[in-house]
């Protein structure tokens, strides 16, 4: 047997791209989409999944809806009827079918971040979604991908149903990501720009920074920021190919990088090329101005002469769903920004990549969307762990996603393994969850 017939009344957009999710991510099945009841009737299929507001005469395997995918546009008004199963939430529980609940609405609901669009949700000053007005983060399941666990259980009741049925799943995988945010600390940055640090510094007492800022300048100290060899080693330690995502945008806020055009930039993205995958980190000012985002791809695109397709979005600060048709206007495939600055932990609530739909129009765009679950800037800064808590961080994190045979992504910064200031410790730290994440 390998087939899964799914039957259901009507095939709503929402409901194909939720079943194209569940069984092709994380449960590997041929499956078969049948809207007519006479059919199901006359062929006595072995392997039948009903999603209807009845049980089929034939033998099935039932899942009662709710309406959220039987609906259109965003409704102000959900009703999560959240239950539990052990310490694990899920929603729209139902009694008496197969399940206990309606899987295919549940992670619709996250995975279409349908709670980022709610009239109460709250976004802080870059326009970040905040982790707050989220169920899970409510429910303090955050670090737990609840979606995952689900399709864990739908997976065995099917088995335990059709035992005969060819169901498969997926391999757990892991991909190494880092932010050039900024390429060097004093590098390169122009005596205008030096000397105006240098006197902040001074006169703000910060002497140990001054100190590292003029050796740097005559040359006896190497720079802060410069730790491209030690990443590149380590990773080839770990028989990983890092994915580096370079910022290019131009100097204005928040996007602070060194010039495009500056020579030891570009010669340091060329030769990155060489040694890992690099992509683009579009600047903050290109979340919401597609001309800009277009800009910084092609000249990326210059610079390493091929083709530039994944993103992540400087600070995180994506805005839904403006930011991710952008993508797919620039033709950018793969996105990897969704996660939290301020706490770690799944934001759609699964470790496995999702296509981007877009609520306002009922419409799935081909934009990947990879979650960054764990970023070290969260837990340094933000939570302020201490290095021995962080590995522990890590840890729990990857646990969770190999218990789900998921996809783990880390996302560190090229300042953050320079082992100084803030960051002492944390290159121990690094390679703790590189050896973990294997
Ligand atoms: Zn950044």
């Amino acid at each position: 047997m390998n087939t899964l017939y799914i039957y259901a009344p009507h095939f709503s957009p929402r409901l194909k791209y939720t079943l194209e999710f569940v069984f092709t991510s994380y449960i590997k099945v041929n499956y078969q989409l049948i809207d007519d009841l006479n059919e199901i009737n006359k062929h006595r299929y072995p392997c039948v999944l009903n999603y209807s507001f009845e049980t089929l005469p034939v033998h099935d395997f039932w899942i009662k809806p709710h309406d959220l995918l039987s609906q259109n546009g965003i409704s102000p008004e959900i009703e999560l009827h959240t239950d539990y199963r052990g310490p694990v939430p899920y929603f729209f529980a139902n009694k008496n079918d197969d399940l206990g609940f309606d899987i295919f609405s549940a992670i619709f609901y996250l995975i279409s971040r349908y709670e980022e669009y709610q009239p109460t949700a709250e976004f802080d000053k870059y326009g970040r979604y905040q982790p707050e007005s989220s169920v899970l983060q409510q429910l303090k399941v955050l670090q737990k991908p609840v979606a995952d666990y689900w399709m864990r259980w739908l997976f065995k009741a099917i088995q335990n149903k059709y035992p005969n049925l060819e169901m498969h799943k997926p391999a757990y995988r892991f991909i190494s990501t880092l932010d050039i945010d900024n390429a060097y600390a004093f590098t390169n940055k122009g005596w205008v720009r030096q000397s105006g640090g240098l006197v902040k510094e001074i006169a703000g007492g910060r002497f140990q920074h001054a100190s590292y800022r003029i050796g740097t300048w005559l040359n006896l100290k190497a720079d802060p920021f410069d730790t491209y060899d030690y990443i590149f080693e380590i990773h080839k330690k770990h028989q990983q190919k890092p994915l580096l995502f370079f910022l290019v945008g131009d100097k204005q806020g928040v996007d602070t990088n060194l010039h495009f055009r500056n020579k030891s930039f570009r010669q340091l993205i060329k030769s990155s090329a060489k040694k890992a995958g690099v992509q683009l980190h579009n600047s903050y000012a290109s979340s919401r101005k597609l001309k800009r985002l277009n800009e910084e791809k092609s000249r990326l695109e210059n610079i390493i002469h091929q083709p530039v397709h994944k993103v992540r979005q400087h600070y995180l600060a994506i805005q839904l769903p403006q930011t991710y048709r952008n993508y797919h206007e620039a033709g950018i495939s793969e996105d990897y920004s969704l996660g939290y600055a301020s706490v770690h932990g799944f934001r759609a609530g699964t470790s496995f990549p999702f296509y981007f739909y877009d609520l306002q129009n009922e419409k799935q765009l081909d934009v990947l969307v990879y979650s960054s679950p764990i970023m070290e800037v969260t837990l340094q800064q933000y939570l302020q762990l201490e290095p021995r808590e962080a590995i522990q961080a890590y840890e729990t994190v990857i646990n969770e996603i190999k218990k789900s045979d998921g996809i783990f992504v880390s996302l560190w910064h090229n300042e953050s393994l320079s082992n100084r200031g803030e960051w002492k410790g944390w290159r121990e730290v690094f390679e703790g969850m590189l050896e973990r994440a294997k």
